[in-house]
């Protein structure tokens, strides 16, 4: 039996132990974080995604966990409410697509994995080819070996960093920090995103169907580099410079900072790479293509991405060129097609100037008055929605159909 490696235990990384498993692989995966992570973010799952999760059984443990949000409100400097928008809407959701907590996601997917392996705080540390597989270091266990090594591990991978050299290769900023941090539950509305815009600059607290807390999300223009992901002094100084002088809770959101336990901060950036692939190495995911959050479809291409892959190997015989290639040539538009949605996002999410906000929550509040109010609603959504249903899924294995 093939022996795979998958190194990170988020979407991608027990999507792909899925499929692996249900393709007669023998996948072990191994997370650098000491227990599985509840919560998060929310994410969304559209389009092929979709049928992935079908294919899995899953749909109705994923749907059960939606996060139920049911509106957008924009706030002034003084709290005071701009406009309304549904929430679907404002998250480009259309038909069946799903929101959930990235944390619930990750736990179903690990839970369906049944008797894989998966190893908590430990990572590899170094790989070194063999005449017939890879020879893996981890930073804890046991020196291993495997037939292929599959970097699962996220935007700032260490397999991509072993395989392929340092990250500055491949990341591809796009000007804009992101930060995100449990914050006390007053702060939220229950099934509500509260978002404050100003220019160059928004934030947005929301609390999910029946959560005991509430996420502050922090979005800004930015050329600096992140500090460190260790750094917390560092990454609340570089939010309480960029939203000196903010209005509406934003000086008691910062304030609540240093007791958020999950703080976290990080350039917006996206994963792009010639190739996802050297020798017994693949990568998968933000690893490979981190389409960033402005894209709303990293999820989506981690389900995506982990299913091609398995079918691409299995259909190989386990022998990585062909695998490989196969899995790069179908992947590669659908990654292209979503990686395109982030920089047309982006500028919708923090707006340049006073005088964009204001029109922009002008025709909130106008547009459910607008003729042809429908036909502008499904132009906002036809980019994500055409860019979700990109690929052509190849067929299930007959077990899992
Ligand atoms: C703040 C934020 C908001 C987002 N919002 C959205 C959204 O609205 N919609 C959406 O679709 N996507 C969103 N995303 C992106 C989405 O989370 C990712 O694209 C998606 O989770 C990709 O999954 P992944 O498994 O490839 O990577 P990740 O989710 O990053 O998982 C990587 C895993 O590898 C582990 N790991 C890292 N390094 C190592 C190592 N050396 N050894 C072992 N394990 C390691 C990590 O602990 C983690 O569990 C957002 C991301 C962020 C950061």
């Amino acid at each position: 039996m093939t022996d795979v490696l998958i190194s990170g235990g988020g979407v991608a990384g027990c999507a792909l132990a899925w499929w692996l498993r249900h393709r007669g692989f023998r996948p072990t995966v191994v997370e650098r974080a000491a227990a599985p992570r509840d919560g998060g973010y929310k994410v969304d799952v559209r389009g092929a995604a979709l049928t992935v999760l079908d294919r899995m059984g899953l749909t109705g443990s994923v749907r059960a966990h939606d996060t139920g949000m049911r509106l957008a409100r924009f706030l002034d400097r003084r709290g005071r409410q701009l406009a309304t928008m549904d929430a679907a809407l404002f998250g480009g959701r259309t038909g069946g697509d799903v929101e959930i907590m990235r944390g619930d996601l990750t736990r179903i997917l690990r839970a369906a994995t049944g008797d894989v392996e998966h190893r908590f705080d430990d990572s590899v540390t170094a790989l070194r080819p063999t005449a017939d597989g890879m020879d893996v270091t981890f930073a804890r266990g046991a020196h291993r070996r495997f037939d292929l090594v599959i970097g699962a591990d996220g935007l700032h991978s260490t397999v991509r960093r072993l395989a392929f050299g340092p990250e500055s290769a491949y990341l591809r900023p796009l000007g804009h920090h992101i930060a995100i941090c449990t914050v006390p539950s007053g702060f939220g509305e229950e099934r509500v995103e509260l978002l404050h815009p100003a220019p160059g600059r928004t934030v947005g607290v929301y609390r999910t169907a029946g959560a005991p807390d509430a996420r502050a999300l922090f979005l800004f223009r930015s050329p600096a580099e992140a500090p460190d992901q260790g750094d917390a002094a560092g990454q609340r100084a570089l939010l309480g410079r960029a939203f000196a002088g903010s209005g509406w809770r934003v000086p008691e959101l910062l304030a609540a900072l240093p007791d958020a336990p999950d703080l976290y901060l990080d350039a917006m950036s996206q994963v792009r790479m010639e190739r996802w692939s050297s020798g017994r190495v693949g990568l998968v995911g933000d690893a490979a293509y981190a389409a960033s959050p402005a894209s709303g479809q990293g999820t989506s291409l981690g389900l995506v991405g982990a299913y091609v892959l398995a079918a691409a190997l299995a259909e190989a015989g386990g022998q990585p060129a062909a695998g490989f290639a196969a899995y790069e040539q179908r992947m590669r538009p659908f990654v292209a097609a979503n990686q395109a949605l982030a920089e047309r996002n982006l500028k919708g999410m923090v707006l340049g100037s006073a005088t964009q906000i204001r029109f922009q929550t002008s025709m909130l509040r106008l547009l459910p008055r607008l003729p042809g109010r429908e036909r502008m609603v499904s132009r906002v959504a036809e980019p994500i929605r055409r860019a979700s249903d990109a690929i052509t899924l190849p067929d299930p294995p007959a077990r899992a159909a």
